[in-house]
């Protein structure tokens, strides 16, 4: 067989090909990005992912990615220890962050649960959820993960799970997001925009 791509870029496009999300042609098309890059530049963006490999892990409190062993929300005695936001990643805290709506603890899952990518309540970050309820003296979990079909899954899971804990869960909203058409938005949506309305 002819030997048609570099052995170099084969390799890295194995490798991102293994992320869940990206195929091999997402991989190639970053790969392409990059080495149409100034060889300085590019250099310069290996040298910053390293450095990010190297600084962040996990805080051993929440599992936000942090470049200290707790990360600052954990940290700040301003929160509100009663109330904890579950997440799928960390950047859905980072968003839910700028908002400056939540004065809550975060609990990091890191990932969701998907029969399809393999991913069992194992190989996420549920079973420190209750033990971590009990620490804090938790009142009240934010389950926050995405309206889709595994968060949904994720959250009734999580939300199953709690049930032999004496507290509030609760969901974030369903609705149309600012600015989207009625005729637009899908069935789904629009059905739970009309189950939570909200009086004015
Ligand atoms: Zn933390």
């Amino acid at each position: 067989m002819r030997k048609v791509i570099p052995t170099s870029i084969k390799d890295v496009i194995e490798i991102i090909s293994t992320f869940p999300g990206y195929g091999e042609k997402a991989s190639k098309r970053f790969i392409l990005n990059l080495l149409k890059m100034p060889k300085g530049e590019a250099v310069d963006f290996i040298r910053k992912l390293a450095l990010m490999i190297d600084r962040v892990n996990s805080c051993v409190e929440c599992g936000m990615y942090t470049e200290d062993e707790v990360c600052h929300i954990c940290k700040d005695e301003t929160r509100d220890r009663k109330i904890i936001c579950v997440i799928e990643e960390s950047f859905d805290g980072f968003v839910v962050e700028q908002t400056g709506r939540f004065n809550g603890l975060y609990h990091v899952l890191g990932g969701r649960l998907s029969p399809l990518e393999g991913t069992s309540p194992e190989d996420l970050n549920i079973s420190t959820i209750l033990p971590r309820i009990d620490r804090l003296g938790v009142e009240e979990v934010l389950i926050a993960t995405n309206p889709t079909v595994e968060g949904e899954a994720t959250a009734n899971y999580i939300h199953n799970l709690l049930k032999s804990k004496s507290v509030i869960v609760s969901r974030l909203a369903y609705g149309l997001p600012f600015g989207a058409v009625l005729e637009n938005a899908d069935d789904f949506t629009l059905s739970k925009a009309i189950e939570y309305k909200y009086r004015i």
